[in-house]
């Protein structure tokens, strides 16, 4: 064959395979469902301000367009959701769950009595998030095995959960013996970095370190490089001014429950410009204390029926039993002052400008995963943000600190069609957080 029959042979068969590709792109896009929510009020998680009578498209599991009614086409054949009178928005993250855990009050009791039935208790808290409008969560702590499980059944389409980033067991120097089945202890530089290794193996999502005032600068310093090296990001607390200079020092990526102390009032300049010329990610977690007020002031809270008819009854009943003195919990019990204090180093954290993103510790005492995420949202207005700021960061703030910020977080066209609607408007009030109507999660409706 001549040069040029070599040429027209090759164009022949190039132009077959994209012939036979044709048919297969034409029904996927066919089979793909395509979704329009129209005309609810749309707050994008960008800190932007709100656009009235939206619409937005999906077609499959990503948004197509956004924008407003009479600009942007509605495609013939999609299933319409009718957004009257409601809030369109990204699905919430909560950066900071336990969904081992689900309110119990005595961890000494639970911890041993329960440790079989994680297999359980997990799905029931992850199902909860999703169906109150949170798509996204970071698990701090949790079995390896049990919580690598549920997050690869979410991912599979088996149960329904938000999308989990999860950390497996907390790295530390000490416990009690029956917490070993979250909890590894690191003992010198390089059994800190084999144990890291050990659950980056396992495929865990990113690091949780705590008791770092308690490890040497070595240690520490092991786990952050393993972490990074293999491109994950390290968790731990930030609470008191020492371990918040340490651990930023080397090189934590977030910090974790930063306000609840009982020396500093409030933080130090340097602590605070340390905070934000290091770029930390700051995530309070105002709930996991301020719930034992919340506790305190209705103790019937610990019978919510959602709750109770979620878990295993006899799961709830000891809940419910653990929770029936809040005064006397040990868990609260960190001094004079702990609670009544935070609000002020929350305030000048918000107002300082450092950099926070929304997480609860849901799980902890009395803080239930139905509702832990949009009561710390209205904490943080409470103290200072804006609603539209508080949004942000309960959405594209918390896809950034993951390193998901292209593809999720907020609503705009290209992102993961991950979106909420909420009855009446969040940017009037808030708590209207609470009351989530429908749940999507790339592009599924699951509420
Ligand atoms: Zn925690």
């Amino acid at each position: 064959m001549t040069d040029r029959q070599v040429f027209l042979a090759r164009l022949l068969l190039m132009l077959l395979a994209l012939l036979a590709a044709l048919p297969t792109r034409a029904q996927e896009r066919g089979n793909q469902t395509e979704l329009a929510i129209v005309g609810g009020m749309l707050v994008d998680g960008t800190g932007g301000a709100a656009l009235h009578d939206a619409v937005v498209v999906i077609r499959g599991e990503r948004i197509v367009a956004v924008g407003s009614k009479g600009t942007v086409p509605i495609p013939a054949g999609a299933k319409i959701l009718n957004a009257g009178g409601m809030t369109v928005m990204p699905g919430l993250w909560d950066l900071h769950v336990h969904l081992m855990i689900m309110g119990h009050g005595k961890y000494g009791e639970y911890f041993p009595r329960y440790r079989n039935r994680m297999r359980e208790i997990i799905p029931v808290s992850a199902r909860e998030l999703l169906l109150h409008g949170v798509t996204s969560a970071r698990d701090l702590g949790a079995p390896l095995e049990e919580i690598i499980e549920v997050r690869d059944r979410i991912n599979r389409g088996e149960i329904a959960g938000p999308r989990l980033f999860v950390s497996g067991p907390f790295l530390q120097k000490s416990f009690s013996q029956s917490d070993e089945y979250f909890r590894w202890a690191v003992q010198g530089a390089s059994d800190a970095r084999a144990k890291t290794r050990r659950l980056i193996d396992a495929k865990v999502d990113l690091i949780k370190v705590i008791q770092a005032l308690a490890m040497s600068d070595e240690e520490f310093a092991a786990i952050i490089d393993e972490a990074h090296k293999a491109g994950l990001t390290v968790a731990t607390h930030g609470k008191e001014e020492e371990e918040i200079r340490k651990v930023v020092r080397l090189g934590a990526d977030t910090i974790e429950h930063t306000g609840y102390t009982v020396g500093g009032l409030p933080y130090s300049a340097e602590i605070i410009r340390l905070l934000i010329d290091e770029q930390t990610w700051v995530v309070p977690t105002c709930n996991v204390h301020w719930t034992s007020r919340v506790l305190r002031d209705f103790p019937g809270r610990r019978f919510d029926q959602e709750v109770a008819a979620d878990y295993p009854p006899d799961v709830v009943k000891d809940m419910q039993e653990s929770l029936s003195n809040v005064n006397t919990l040990r868990y609260w019990h960190r001094g004079p002052g702990y609670i009544e204090s935070a609000p002020i180093r929350w305030r000048q954290m918000i107002q300082a400008k450092v950099r926070i993103a929304v997480g609860t510790d849901a799980g902890t005492p009395g803080n239930f995963h139905t509702d832990a995420t949009w009561r710390e949202v209205r904490l943080l207005v409470e103290h200072g943000m804006s609603p539209l700021e508080a949004i942000r960061a309960a959405t594209k703030y918390p896809a950034m600190v993951m390193k998901k910020g292209n593809d999720l977080g907020t609503v705009e066209p290209g992102k993961l069609a991950d979106v909420i609607l909420v009855k009446g408007s969040v940017v009037e009030n808030i708590s209207n957080l609470q009351n989530v109507v429908h749940v999507i999660k790339g592009g599924t409706i699951y509420k």
